[in-house]
């Protein structure tokens, strides 16, 4: 590590991973750092709410990385307090549960065979004409007909895909699939258990991985407590302004209840939302910029929570749940990772939403999403109304970067905004608009922290 007698204020918007990390390599290196969070608890994506005896991650976060070193940066984060959880998930097609990843007698079963003959000619054909001429993809779904086939596309694909996207999948881009067809699960499992594509390990689905018993949010109380070593964490403080003159950031204005703070500093790290942060601009952008900042959205999520007097419902890490009449994407029983994260004799149900801020799901009361959800874990066969005593809904603004045909030239015009200025760094997940798992939010963040020491 770089250490130099040279000191620095570096000012740190959103106290996610990426923030966290940012903020570690920097206190370490003898920084100033003060870290300003919006939420009354750090972690942002990767925290994990409690609810009486309760706790749950926001949908479960797997760490799994396959760089030693940030490994060993969490291990070291989380002083040993980790237990090996093993991946036992399952998706639920047509009626039935099948293991997931798919295996060739799952794939086949899930299909019925005239499906599976017509889905692998297909795919030949598809193969074929493009070993002719490459086709140009713009979409998901022009890239994925173009290397798994119409009917694959069809049925793995398409329902799930617009899902989580809430977009339909020639509205895609074909640039975020194909840079992702490695953590694409489904994409990789199909794959695999039809044609057997490749024997090897993928990050996605590897089958065992580390995980702190209290849960994910952890690793951010963990960097959380390292940085108040010598360092400040504000919480439930908003960034509302940034202002700058002369291609620096001069000073910004952070909230809390009592009052609002005239922040100076040297650097300044974002991780908060990339088109919150143009939009606070003091004096503000260009048209064109707002304009492009207008045009990137993320998808937002409801997390409904079923706590339940049983012991134990599944023994699965993750159930996917794609097709469409089925409100929820994926739900998982935390006690499945940690049996710490419920009181004994009791368990509970997670259930992702995916939908956009002001929909009808977003909209709903809380009322409304207990019920919606305890009426579909019913349909499926997993609980009984009469076990469930409690419930407990997140709202979730921000959880993926929608990447849609054309994103980038927007974003291109932003980032080429936000270069002009000296000293500011973007980092993470959201603060840059990158589809990151927890691995890459940490990376980032401490990689924003080795460029500011190597320029003192
Ligand atoms: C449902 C779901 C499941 C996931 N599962 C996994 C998994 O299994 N494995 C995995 O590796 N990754 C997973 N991820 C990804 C992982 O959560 C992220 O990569 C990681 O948490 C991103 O961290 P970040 O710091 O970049 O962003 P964020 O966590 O978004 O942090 C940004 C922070 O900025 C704060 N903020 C926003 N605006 C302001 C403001 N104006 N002022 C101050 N603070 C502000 C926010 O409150 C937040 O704390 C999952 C993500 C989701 C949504």
């Amino acid at each position: 590590m770089n250490t130099t007698n040279v000191k620095k204020e570096v000012i740190i918007m959103g106290g996610g991973l990426a923030g966290l990390s940012a903020g570690v390599g920097l206190s370490r290196a003898g920084q100033s750092v003060s870290v300003f969070e919006s939420d009354s608890q750090v972690g942002g994506l990767s925290r994990t709410v409690s609810h009486g005896d309760f706790r749950f991650d926001l949908g479960g976060h797997r760490f799994f990385t396959k760089n030693k070193e940030t490994e060993q940066f969490v291990k070291d984060i989380l002083k040993g307090e980790y237990v090996t959880v093993n991946r036992k998930s399952k998706i639920y097609m047509n009626n039935k549960f099948f293991d997931y990843p798919l295996k060739p007698a799952n794939a086949l079963l899930g299909m019925g065979i005239p499906t599976t003959v017509k889905a692998i000619s297909d795919y030949s054909r598809e193969r074929i004409k493009n070993s002719f001429r490459e086709k140009e993809c713009i979409s998901l779904e022009d890239w994925v007909v173009a290397h798994f086939g119409r009917t694959m596309f069809n049925i793995y694909f398409k329902e799930y895909s617009e899902k989580v996207w809430g977009i339909e999948c020639h509205r895609i881009s074909e640039e975020w699939v194909s840079r992702r067809i490695e953590g694409l699960s489904l994409g990789v499992a199909v794959k695999n258990a039809l044609f057997k594509f490749s024997g090897r390990k993928v990050p996605t689905l590897v089958d065992k991985f580390i995980y702190p018993p209290m849960g994910i949010g952890r690793i951010s109380d963990g960097m959380k407590e390292e940085i108040e070593r010598k360092n400040t964490v504000h919480i439930n403080t908003r960034v509302s302004e940034i202002s700058h003159s002369n291609s620096m950031i001069t000073n910004m204005v952070a909230k809390n209840c009592n009052a609002a703070y005239d922040i100076s500093g040297d650097e300044f790290v974002s991780s908060i939302p990339i088109n919150h942060l143009v939009s606070m601009m003091n004096p503000a952008p260009p048209d064109d910029i707002l304009e492009a900042v207008s045009k990137l959205r993320y998808r937002d999520l409801v997390i409904v929570t079923i706590m339940l007097n049983r012991e134990r419902v599944t023994d699965l890490t993750w159930l996917y749940l794609p097709e469409k009449d089925m409100p929820l994407g994926r739900i998982h029983e935390p006690t499945n990772w940690s049996s710490c994260m419920a009181p004994k004799g009791k368990t509970h149900i997670v259930a992702e939403y995916f939908c956009f801020k002001n929909d009808d799901i977003w909209n709903s009361t809380d009322e409304e999403l207990t019920s919606m959800t305890v009426k579909h874990l019913e349909k499926l066969g997993l609980i009984s109304k009469e076990d469930v005593f409690d419930s407990c809904i997140v709202k979730v603004a921000k959880a993926y970067p929608v990447f849609e045909v054309g994103y980038n030239e927007y974003y291109s015009r932003i980032l080429n905004y936000l270069n002009n200025f000296k000293n500011l760094h973007i980092t993470g997940r959201t603060g840059m608009f990158k589809y990151y798992n927890i691995d890459h939010a940490i990376e980032s963040g401490r990689e924003v922290a080795d460029k500011i020491i190597q320029d003192l």
